[in-house]
């Protein structure tokens, strides 16, 4: 149907005042710009989402509020518009605010013409939120992935269980085959566990929290601790569900029991001397005023066995204190040789063993006397308690290019070469078992931590069968 002039021109005048209407009213952040990207109008939905007002961003360049990271994508798509003739675009990208924080918004600009000018319409829509919730889920995921835990999820009326990343990899399933339900769930655990989980789940009420401990066998069949955290809770009329946390806690179970191991050992390592001690000092006690021969004797007994309980609790409480991060080297130059000899009268004086210093005896170094000899006499006296048999003990004083090295040598039995690596590590013993030989398992840890402070370094060549030849070095750029 055609219109006369004069009604075409009041429609057009009835569209530009419905699009006014639109524009202004609209929800949708909006703006109007020119060919050199000048902001002409926004609405005022635009000034509520960006926080600048209608005059501050009215002759503004519309690229000024983009982030930095989006302005040159943003920037050519403008160009293809303008100077290429491509009639819209849309993209996503990040706005500045005024506050300094940031939007995100799909951005579509299509272009129209007035009077023969060209003239651009941009929305904006924001889906901050969105982005922030998607920001939260992902790092949610990389959390759980990295954390040796798994979300999931039991329906309490079809028994079927949902799971996150890292659900078969807790469980030790590399396939993701696998149909897990409660059944197939409870499976994994051992017997004894299997029983008590199994009585949990049946008798589940709204609103518990469960939190439970197990083993389970994964498909490999290593033995794991999992720790099984979740609450019960109500999803919609029909729908029950246990939402929660699968995680592995296999290494804190090793460590409590490696505790539990140590303050055992611990017990019965200061057990010993100390009833020695109580025995000396009971028959001491008795002969106060008669004094027999055999004073002399009880006296140096009572004085090992304090010796002993003294070592002990040092070590105690130097393992500690290297567990806070509180070592604290005193240095001092002094001859290694006459360090060694000082250090060694003890074993030197008793005539049982007999120990060679050999090398290089004028090597002088920067060091914390006290604790390099407390590495030398830890080294000497594993020598002999570990190699009983050996009476000669060597040890070697060397120089390189770079360090002073010692050694300490026996022709005892050696270490096994697959303990080797252990061996400085807290509470080790090769024979956990033993009560063959004395000892805390904490010697070597803390010779190696006081080599380490130093710069140096520590370890054990050793040959079952022939020996063992335990070694440090020192910088020489601090001797
Ligand atoms: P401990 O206080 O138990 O002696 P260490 O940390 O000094 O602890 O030593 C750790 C383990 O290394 C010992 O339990 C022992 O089994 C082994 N070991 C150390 N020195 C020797 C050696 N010279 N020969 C054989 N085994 C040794």
């Amino acid at each position: 149907m055609n219109l006369p002039p004069e009604e075409y021109k009041d429609k057009f005048h009835e569209c530009d005042s419905r699009f006014e209407s639109i524009f202004n009213l609209t929800s949708a952040p909006s703006k109007i710009i020119d060919s050199n990207l000048t902001i002409l109008r926004v609405n005022h939905a635009l000034t509520e989402l960006i926080g600048y007002s209608e005059d501050e961003l009215i002759g503004a360049h519309i690229l000024d509020y983009a982030c930095e990271e989006d302005k040159p994508h943003w920037h050519n798509l403008q160009l293809e518009m303008w100077k290429r003739g491509k009639p819209n675009f849309k993209l996503d990208a990040c706005i500045v605010k005024k506050d300094g924080t940031l939007a995100w918004v799909h951005v579509t600009t299509i272009m129209f013409k007035e009077n023969d000018v060209e003239y651009a319409y941009t929305i904006l829509d924001d889906f901050t939120d969105w982005k922030k919730l998607q920001e939260s889920e992902d790092r949610l995921t990389v959390a759980i992935k990295n954390s040796n835990m798994a979300v999931w999820e039991l329906d309490l009326a079809t028994r079927s269980i949902s799971w996150s990343n890292g659900f078969e990899q807790l469980l030790g399933y590399r396939d993701t085959e696998v149909n897990w339900d409660e059944q197939k769930w409870l499976e994994m655990f051992l017997p004894e566990d299997r029983i008590k989980l199994k009585k949990i789940l049946e008798k589940v009420t709204i609103g518990q929290d469960i939190d439970f401990q197990g083993r389970i066998s994964t498909q490999d069949g290593v033995i794991k601790w999992i720790n099984f955290h979740g609450k019960v809770e109500k999803v919609d009329r029909k729908k029950k569900r246990i939402l929660g946390t699968l995680y592995d806690i296999t290494r804190d179970k090793l460590a409590e029991r490696e505790k539990d191991d140590f303050i055992s050992i611990a017990s019965h390592e200061l057990k010993t001397p100390l009833t020695a001690l109580k025995g000396s000092l009971q028959v001491l006690e008795r002969m106060k005023n008669a004094p027999t021969p055999k004073l002399p004797q009880l006296l140096e007994q009572a004085s090992k066995s304090m010796s002993r309980i003294t070592s002990l609790v040092d070590e105690l409480l130097n393992a500690s204190r290297i567990a806070e991060g509180q070592m604290h080297l005193k240095k001092t130059r002094f001859n290694l040789s006459k360090a060694i000899d000082e250090c060694c009268l003890h074993v030197t004086a008793s005539g049982n063993y007999q120990i060679e210093i050999g090398g290089s005896k004028d090597v002088e170094v920067e060091a914390d006397s006290e604790r390099i000899q407390r590495v030398i006499v830890n080294f000497v006296n594993n020598a002999i308690k570990y190699a009983p048999g050996s009476k000669k003990i060597v040890i070697r004083v060397s120089r390189s290019k770079d360090d002073v090295r010692i050694t300490v040598s026996d022709h005892g039995p050696g270490i096994p070469k697959e303990k080797i690596p252990h061996l400085f590590k807290r509470f080790y013993r090769v024979d956990q078992h033993g009560d063959q030989y004395s000892g805390l398992g904490l010697g070597l840890y803390i010779s190696a931590e006081i080599i380490r402070r130093h710069g140096g370094d520590i370890g054990v060549y050793s040959d079952p069968g022939k020996g063992a030849d335990f070694w440090f070095t020192l910088p020489k750029s601090g001797s």
